[in-house]
C-alpha cells in the first residue's frame, strides 16, 4: 500500500500574456488564465503508475487561488483519488521558502504519506528549490531530477541523467522526489475519469486551518523579493547562408564565431 501525494502548481497558461505587478513583481494568479504545470501532469502520471502497480491512493496538494481548482480537476480526471487545495489570499507573493513551509505543513496533516512527487522546477517561478526545502522541513530523503522512478517494498529507486551518464539512486520510503520531463508521457483524462472527477470535491484549507500563524507566509513576510523584471528581447532573425560551394565552411565559421565549436 503506497500513499502518494503529488504537488501540483497552477501556473499561467503558456499561451496567455501575463505580467507581474509593477509594485512588487508578484503575479496576480487570479487574473490570468491558468493551467496545471506540465511537469506536474508528469508527476501525477508517475504517481498513478506507482499506485496501479503497488496499490494505494494518490492525493493532490496544491497551493493556489480559486482558479487553481481547474488544475486540480485535471489531476483528478487523470485518476488521482482526492485533493487538498490551500486557498488563502494570505499566501499571495510567498517566496520559495514560505511555499515549502506551507506545503510541508499541509503534508503533515495527511495520514500515511509514503511518497511525495513534485516537478523539478515550475514553469513560472523556476526556483527549483521547493521539493528540497520540503525534504529539509520534514526530514525526508530527497531524490532530485528523476527521469525514472520505481517503488519496490519500502525502497524507492530512480535514475538521474547528467552530461556524464545515468546515475541510479535509491532511498527508503517515506521520501520526496522531483521528476523531470523525461519521466513519462502523461495520460489524457478518459471520459470516465472526467465524470468521476466531478464527484471528487477537493478539501479547501486556509493558512489558519493549517495552524500557521499570521505573519509567516505572504509577500509582506517573505525573506526574498523580486526587485526587477526585464522581458527578454524578441528573437533576432536568423542568419541565412547561401551555399555557393563553400556552405560547409561558412557554417563552421559561423559556429566558431558564436563559440559553439
Ligand atoms: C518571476 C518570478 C521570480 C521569482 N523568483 C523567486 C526567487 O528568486 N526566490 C524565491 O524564493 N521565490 C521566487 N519567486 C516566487 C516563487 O515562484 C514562489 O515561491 C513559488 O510559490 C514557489 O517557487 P517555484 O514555483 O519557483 O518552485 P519550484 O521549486 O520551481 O517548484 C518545483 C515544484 O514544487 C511544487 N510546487 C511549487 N509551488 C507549488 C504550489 N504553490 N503548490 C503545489 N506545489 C507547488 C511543484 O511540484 C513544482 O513543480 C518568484 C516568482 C516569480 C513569478
Amino acid at each position: 500500500m503506497t500513499n502518494v501525494v503529488v504537488l501540483i502548481k497552477h501556473v499561467p497558461d503558456y499561451a496567455a500574456d501575463w505580467e507581474l505587478s509593477a509594485d512588487d513583481f508578484t503575479l496576480d494568479r487570479a487574473a490570468v488564465d491558468g493551467i496545471i504545470d506540465e511537469i506536474n501532469e508528469r508527476a501525477v502520471e508517475a504517481a498513478l503508475q506507482i499506485t496501479e502497480a503497488n496499490g494505494g491512493e494518490v492525493t493532490i496538494l496544491c497551493a493556489g487561488p480559486a482558479q487553481a481548482t481547474d488544475a486540480i480537476r485535471k489531476a483528478l480526471s487523470m485518476g488521482a483519488d482526492k485533493a487538498i487545495h490551500i486557498q488563502d489570499d494570505a499566501v499571495h507573493g510567498s517566496d520559495a521558502i514560505q511555499t515549502a513551509y506551507l506545503l510541508a505543513t499541509a503534508l503533515g496533516t495527511i495520514e500515511g504519506v509514503e511518497l511525495v512527487i513534485a516537478g523539478n522546477e515550475s514553469s513560472d517561478g523556476r526556483a527549483g528549490a521547493v521539493p528540497a526545502m520540503i525534504a529539509e522541513y520534514l526530514d525526508l530523503p530527497h531524490l532530485t531530477h528523476l527521469r525514472k522512478l520505481e517503488v519496490s517494498g519500502d525502497t524507492l529507486t530512480g535514475e538521474r541523467e547528467t552530461d556524464d551518464g545515468i546515475f541510479t539512486v535509491e532511498a527508503a520510503l517515506p521520501a520526496i522526489v522531483s521528476v523531470n520531463e523525461k519521466i513519462n508521457e502523461p495520460r489524457f483524462p478518459s471520459f470516465k475519469g472526467i465524470m468521476a472527477a466531478k464527484k471528487k470535491t477537493p478539501e479547501v484549507l486556509t493558512v489558519a486551518e493549517l495552524g500557521i500563524e499570521d505573519g509567516v507566509v505572504g509577500v509582506a513576510n517573505s525573506a526574498s523579493t523580486v526587485t526587477a523584471v526585464t522581458p527578454k528581447p524578441p528573437r533576432a532573425a536568423g542568419e541565412r547562408i547561401t551555399d555557393e560551394g563553400d556552405g560547409g565552411v561558412k557554417v563552421v565559421e559561423y559556429l566558431a564565431g558564436q563559440k559553439i565549436i
